[in-house]
């Protein structure tokens, strides 16, 4: 279990939608991170499975981390949704906003989560252009049309390009779910520090990870590091969609150098402890031993979740095998 969770206060949990997600919740989520139920959720978590679709109440779950006047929400996706954070950090007069979400319904759940702060959205950041992370911008440009979005230099350029074929894509899997518009950011995130509403980033530029640009940024104040998708959870299969395997390792062994930074937010799934760093590059060290040795995609999948037969969504391996054999190698 991630003790990194421990200082994590759930927000609010969900009166579900459907009963299915309700007893994962109850059975399986809440226990693992360590969560308090709300006095709501707790009473739903005992009655028997609700099957009204049009129950009120979050989808996702968010959890709330404070350090002084800053506090960092973060909004975690059904699994459905691939498990995406987004991450809204909370300064005395605003709040900026990290990533948006695969699912409109969850980037909604996020801009109407937002509103509720009662501050206004100074800017909303995207760590890298992988879809998961920027279809929901839709939702939230729309609902805070005075936020200009960010990305770092060459991320704008990737989403233009690769944008509308990954929504044609998904809009056969998702239907109406996905964006119908490619949300390209505006503005260019530079490296190094920076003051936001009182707040100090250190954003720093990684290539040839799991994307081949992503962003991360440190909080030295908070002592947190925001790695997005540099570091997966221990529990749950990362992303292997390019053959970056070794670089990706480099990228890990310098993160696991920064000292002090024991609270990592991650991209998909609940935040961890530095610890994480240590089983992502196992995980991606066997993976690139496996995509050594394996022939095609199948052989890659099936040698990968058999490698970590206790790691969740499964169903990311073929995803990334698809996409890790599509590519010359
Ligand atoms: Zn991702």
């Amino acid at each position: 279990m991630p003790s990194g969770n421990s200082g994590f206060q759930r927000l609010s949990q969900a009166a579900l939608s459907r009963s299915r997600f309700l007893r994962l919740a109850a059975g399986a989520l809440l226990p693992f991170v360590g969560l308090r139920l709300s006095a709501a959720a707790a009473q739903n978590s005992g009655a028997p499975p609700t099957k009204d679709a049009s129950a009120p109440g979050r989808m996702g779950a968010i959890l709330v981390s404070q350090f002084g006047p800053v506090k960092i929400h973060s909004y975690l996706s059904p699994a459905d949704g691939f498990h995406v954070n987004t991450q809204m950090i909370e300064g005395p007069t605003a709040v900026v906003i990290f990533d948006g979400q695969l699912l409109l319904p969850y980037a909604g759940e996020v801009a109407s989560y937002v509103q509720t702060l009662g501050k206004p959205v100074d800017r909303i950041i995207l760590s890298h252009a992988h879809t998961d992370h920027w279809s929901g911008l839709q939702v939230l440009t729309e609902r805070f049309p005075d936020a200009r979005v960010f990305a770092l230099d060459g991320v704008a350029d990737q989403v233009r390009a690769r944008g509308p074929a990954r929504l044609d894509s998904l809009h056969r899997i998702y239907g109406d779910k996905v964006a119908t518009k490619v949300t390209v950011p505006t503005e260019t995130i530079t490296e190094g520090l920076q003051r936001i509403d009182g707040v100090t980033y250190d954003f720093k530029r990684f290539v040839d990870a799991e994307s081949d640009l992503q962003l991360a940024a440190l909080l030295p104040e908070q002592k947190v590091l925001m790695a997005f998708d540099l570091v997966f959870s221990p529990n749950e299969h990362a992303f292997t969609l390019v053959d970056h395997f070794d670089h990706w390792v480099i990228i890990l062994e310098s993160l696991k150098a920064l000292q002090g930074y024991d609270t990592i937010t991650i991209g998909h799934d609940t935040p961890v402890h530095r610890s994480a760093i240590d089983s992502t590059m196992t995980y991606v060290k066997r993976a690139k031993a496996i995509h050594a040795a394996s022939a095609d995609a199948k052989t890659y999948s099936e040698s990968l979740k058999a490698a970590f037969p206790d790691l969740q969504h499964a169903e990311w391996v073929d995803l990334s095998a698809k996409l890790l054999y599509a590519a010359p190698r």
